[in-house]
Protein backbone atom coordinates (compact mmCIF):
# COMPACT_ATOMS: atom_id res chain seq x y z
CA UNK A 1 0.00 0.00 0.00
CA UNK A 2 1.78 3.40 -0.86
CA UNK A 3 1.55 6.49 1.24
CA UNK A 4 0.57 9.74 0.25
CA UNK A 5 -0.20 13.24 1.83
CA UNK A 6 -3.69 13.19 1.39
CA UNK A 7 -6.94 11.84 -0.07
CA UNK A 8 -10.14 14.19 -0.30
CA UNK A 9 -13.49 12.14 -1.05
CA UNK A 10 -16.25 13.80 -2.70
CA UNK A 11 -19.85 12.70 -3.39
CA UNK A 12 -19.48 13.93 -6.56
CA UNK A 13 -15.67 14.38 -8.78
CA UNK A 14 -15.51 16.69 -11.75
CA UNK A 15 -11.93 16.72 -13.17
CA UNK A 16 -12.95 19.03 -16.10
CA UNK A 17 -11.26 16.71 -18.33
CA UNK A 18 -13.35 15.41 -22.31
CA UNK A 19 -16.80 14.83 -22.30
CA UNK A 20 -16.91 16.27 -18.06
CA UNK A 21 -17.65 13.47 -16.55
CA UNK A 22 -18.88 13.17 -13.15
CA UNK A 23 -17.50 11.09 -10.88
CA UNK A 24 -19.49 10.15 -8.04
CA UNK A 25 -17.87 8.44 -5.07
CA UNK A 26 -14.65 9.38 -5.88
CA UNK A 27 -11.73 11.07 -4.16
CA UNK A 28 -8.32 13.09 -5.43
CA UNK A 29 -4.80 11.35 -4.28
CA UNK A 30 -2.38 14.14 -3.70
CA UNK A 31 1.18 14.01 -2.84
CA UNK A 32 3.67 16.69 -2.80
CA UNK A 33 1.79 18.88 -3.73
CA UNK A 34 0.09 17.53 -6.89
CA UNK A 35 -2.49 15.40 -7.58
CA UNK A 36 -1.61 11.78 -7.96
CA UNK A 37 -4.95 10.20 -8.44
CA UNK A 38 -8.68 10.15 -9.00
CA UNK A 39 -10.31 7.20 -8.72
CA UNK A 40 -13.05 5.61 -6.67
CA UNK A 41 -13.21 5.82 -2.87
CA UNK A 42 -13.60 2.12 -2.53
CA UNK A 43 -10.53 1.57 -4.55
CA UNK A 44 -8.24 3.93 -2.79
CA UNK A 45 -8.78 2.52 0.41
CA UNK A 46 -7.02 -0.59 -0.48
CA UNK A 47 -4.15 1.02 -2.61
CA UNK A 48 -3.06 4.37 -0.37
CA UNK A 49 -2.65 5.49 3.29
CA UNK A 50 -3.00 8.66 3.47
CA UNK A 51 -1.74 10.95 6.28
CA UNK A 52 -5.16 13.66 5.81
CA UNK A 53 -7.70 12.51 4.57
CA UNK A 54 -11.28 14.06 4.62
CA UNK A 55 -15.00 13.32 3.32
CA UNK A 56 -17.29 15.99 1.48
CA UNK A 57 -20.23 14.00 1.57
CA UNK A 58 -22.56 16.49 -0.36
CA UNK A 59 -19.53 18.13 -1.88
CA UNK A 60 -18.31 18.44 -5.48
CA UNK A 61 -14.59 18.77 -5.86
CA UNK A 62 -12.97 20.65 -9.27
CA UNK A 63 -10.46 22.60 -9.89
CA UNK A 64 -10.86 26.74 -8.74
CA UNK A 65 -12.23 28.97 -10.75
CA UNK A 66 -10.23 31.45 -12.76
CA UNK A 67 -11.74 35.18 -12.99
CA UNK A 68 -10.60 36.15 -16.40
CA UNK A 69 -10.33 40.32 -15.27
CA UNK A 70 -10.59 41.57 -12.24
CA UNK A 71 -9.54 45.12 -10.88
CA UNK A 72 -9.81 43.83 -7.56
CA UNK A 73 -9.29 47.05 -5.16
CA UNK A 74 -12.52 48.39 -7.44
CA UNK A 75 -14.74 46.16 -4.57
CA UNK A 76 -14.72 49.17 -2.65
CA UNK A 77 -16.67 51.52 -5.17
CA UNK A 78 -19.19 48.23 -5.80
CA UNK A 79 -22.22 49.90 -6.68
CA UNK A 80 -21.58 53.15 -7.55
CA UNK A 81 -23.70 54.81 -10.23
CA UNK A 82 -23.60 51.30 -12.02
CA UNK A 83 -26.50 51.68 -14.07
CA UNK A 84 -24.78 54.06 -16.33
CA UNK A 85 -23.07 53.94 -19.77
CA UNK A 86 -19.89 53.21 -19.78
CA UNK A 87 -18.21 56.70 -20.66
CA UNK A 88 -20.54 58.22 -18.14
CA UNK A 89 -19.60 55.95 -15.20
CA UNK A 90 -15.73 55.69 -15.91
CA UNK A 91 -15.20 60.07 -16.38
CA UNK A 92 -17.93 61.02 -14.45
CA UNK A 93 -17.82 59.03 -10.81
CA UNK A 94 -14.82 56.49 -11.34
CA UNK A 95 -12.32 58.28 -12.44
CA UNK A 96 -13.02 61.23 -10.26
CA UNK A 97 -13.38 58.71 -7.52
CA UNK A 98 -10.12 57.10 -7.86
CA UNK A 99 -8.20 60.64 -8.47
CA UNK A 100 -9.68 61.51 -4.72
CA UNK A 101 -9.07 58.04 -3.22
CA UNK A 102 -6.07 55.97 -4.58
CA UNK A 103 -3.51 55.14 -2.23
CA UNK A 104 -1.60 51.61 -1.47
CA UNK A 105 -4.07 51.76 1.67
CA UNK A 106 -7.25 51.68 -0.26
CA UNK A 107 -5.42 49.04 -2.70
CA UNK A 108 -4.85 47.19 0.16
CA UNK A 109 -8.16 47.00 1.94
CA UNK A 110 -10.22 46.50 -1.54
CA UNK A 111 -8.13 43.66 -3.17
CA UNK A 112 -7.64 42.14 0.58
CA UNK A 113 -11.61 42.26 0.41
CA UNK A 114 -12.01 40.96 -3.34
CA UNK A 115 -9.37 37.80 -2.75
CA UNK A 116 -11.44 36.75 0.05
CA UNK A 117 -14.56 36.97 -2.02
CA UNK A 118 -13.12 34.94 -4.92
CA UNK A 119 -11.87 31.83 -2.32
CA UNK A 120 -14.78 31.98 -0.34
CA UNK A 121 -17.02 31.48 -4.01
CA UNK A 122 -14.47 28.98 -5.42
CA UNK A 123 -11.96 31.30 -7.40
CA UNK A 124 -8.20 30.16 -6.92
CA UNK A 125 -6.90 32.12 -9.57
CA UNK A 126 -7.27 36.23 -10.67
CA UNK A 127 -6.00 38.31 -13.67
CA UNK A 128 -6.29 41.38 -12.11
CA UNK A 129 -5.33 45.34 -13.46
CA UNK A 130 -5.26 47.84 -11.27
CA UNK A 131 -2.73 50.95 -10.08
CA UNK A 132 -0.43 49.84 -6.97
CA UNK A 133 -0.22 46.43 -8.56
CA UNK A 134 2.59 45.77 -5.99
CA UNK A 135 0.44 45.80 -3.23
CA UNK A 136 -2.45 43.48 -4.47
CA UNK A 137 0.61 40.99 -5.63
CA UNK A 138 2.06 41.18 -2.25
CA UNK A 139 -1.26 40.19 -0.81
CA UNK A 140 -2.09 37.34 -3.09
CA UNK A 141 1.49 35.86 -2.74
CA UNK A 142 0.82 36.22 1.16
CA UNK A 143 -2.84 34.75 1.01
CA UNK A 144 -1.65 32.05 -1.19
CA UNK A 145 -3.99 32.54 -4.20
CA UNK A 146 -2.62 32.37 -8.18
CA UNK A 147 -3.11 35.74 -9.67
CA UNK A 148 -1.62 37.44 -13.16
CA UNK A 149 -0.81 40.90 -12.14
CA UNK A 150 -0.86 43.51 -14.59
CA UNK A 151 1.44 45.90 -15.11
CA UNK A 152 -0.91 48.47 -15.58
CA UNK A 153 -0.22 51.48 -18.12
CA UNK A 154 -2.42 54.62 -19.13
CA UNK A 155 -1.58 57.96 -20.23
CA UNK A 156 -3.00 60.23 -17.65
CA UNK A 157 -1.11 60.73 -14.20
CA UNK A 158 -2.33 58.96 -10.76
CA UNK A 159 -0.55 58.66 -7.27
CA UNK A 160 0.95 55.84 -8.49
CA UNK A 161 2.59 57.04 -12.48
CA UNK A 162 2.80 60.62 -13.89
CA UNK A 163 3.18 58.91 -17.90
CA UNK A 164 2.92 56.05 -20.01
CA UNK A 165 6.90 55.22 -19.66
CA UNK A 166 6.48 55.60 -15.78
CA UNK A 167 3.65 52.85 -15.49
CA UNK A 168 5.78 51.29 -17.47
CA UNK A 169 8.73 51.27 -15.91
CA UNK A 170 7.39 50.87 -12.51
CA UNK A 171 5.61 47.80 -13.87
CA UNK A 172 9.05 46.43 -14.87
CA UNK A 173 10.46 46.78 -10.99
CA UNK A 174 7.23 44.79 -9.87
CA UNK A 175 8.07 41.81 -13.00
CA UNK A 176 11.49 41.49 -11.63
CA UNK A 177 10.20 41.96 -8.20
CA UNK A 178 8.15 38.60 -8.75
CA UNK A 179 9.79 36.67 -12.13
CA UNK A 180 10.58 33.97 -9.35
CA UNK A 181 7.44 33.40 -7.64
CA UNK A 182 5.42 30.59 -8.98
CA UNK A 183 2.01 31.84 -7.64
CA UNK A 184 2.32 35.38 -9.32
CA UNK A 185 2.26 35.89 -12.94
CA UNK A 186 3.19 39.79 -14.35
CA UNK A 187 1.08 39.90 -17.68
CA UNK A 188 1.53 43.83 -19.90
CA UNK A 189 -1.72 45.31 -19.14
CA UNK A 190 -2.34 48.75 -21.31
CA UNK A 191 -5.64 49.76 -19.85
CA UNK A 192 -6.81 50.39 -23.70
CA UNK A 193 -6.37 51.49 -26.86
CA UNK A 194 -8.30 54.76 -25.79
CA UNK A 195 -6.42 55.64 -22.45
CA UNK A 196 -3.26 54.88 -24.53
CA UNK A 197 -1.44 56.83 -27.03
CA UNK A 198 0.19 54.42 -30.12
CA UNK A 199 3.49 55.23 -29.07
CA UNK A 200 3.34 53.66 -25.46
CA UNK A 201 0.96 50.89 -27.02
CA UNK A 202 4.43 50.08 -29.75
CA UNK A 203 6.37 49.72 -26.35
CA UNK A 204 4.46 47.54 -24.96
CA UNK A 205 3.95 45.12 -27.50
CA UNK A 206 8.01 45.62 -28.44
CA UNK A 207 8.42 44.62 -24.76
CA UNK A 208 5.79 41.81 -24.72
CA UNK A 209 7.87 40.25 -27.56
CA UNK A 210 11.05 40.28 -26.29
CA UNK A 211 9.79 39.27 -22.56
CA UNK A 212 7.25 36.72 -23.97
CA UNK A 213 4.65 38.25 -21.64
CA UNK A 214 1.32 38.38 -22.74
CA UNK A 215 -0.67 41.31 -22.78
CA UNK A 216 -3.97 41.81 -20.95
CA UNK A 217 -6.00 45.12 -22.39
CA UNK A 218 -9.83 46.46 -22.68
CA UNK A 219 -9.60 46.17 -26.51
CA UNK A 220 -12.23 48.43 -27.70
CA UNK A 221 -15.60 47.98 -25.17
CA UNK A 222 -18.38 49.91 -26.87
CA UNK A 223 -19.60 51.32 -30.44
CA UNK A 224 -18.57 54.39 -29.37
CA UNK A 225 -15.05 53.57 -28.73
CA UNK A 226 -14.63 51.72 -32.39
CA UNK A 227 -15.92 54.74 -33.84
CA UNK A 228 -13.75 57.44 -31.86
CA UNK A 229 -10.71 54.95 -32.94
CA UNK A 230 -11.52 54.91 -36.04
CA UNK A 231 -11.65 58.57 -36.29
CA UNK A 232 -8.73 59.79 -34.53
CA UNK A 233 -6.29 56.86 -35.62
CA UNK A 234 -7.48 55.44 -38.93
ZN1 LIG B 1 -12.08 46.11 -16.82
Amino acid sequence: MKSVDTILHGRWVLPITENDPILENHCIVIDDGRVFAILPSTQARQEFSATIETHYDNHLLMPGLINAHTHSPMSLFRGICDDLPLDEWLNGHIWPAEAKWMSDEFVNDGSQLAIAEMLRAGTTCFNDMYFFPEVTARLARDIGIRACIGLIAVDFPSVWASNANEYIDRGLELRDKFRSDSLIHTPFAPHSPSTLSDEALCRIRVLADEMDLPVHIHLHETAGEIEHSMQTWG
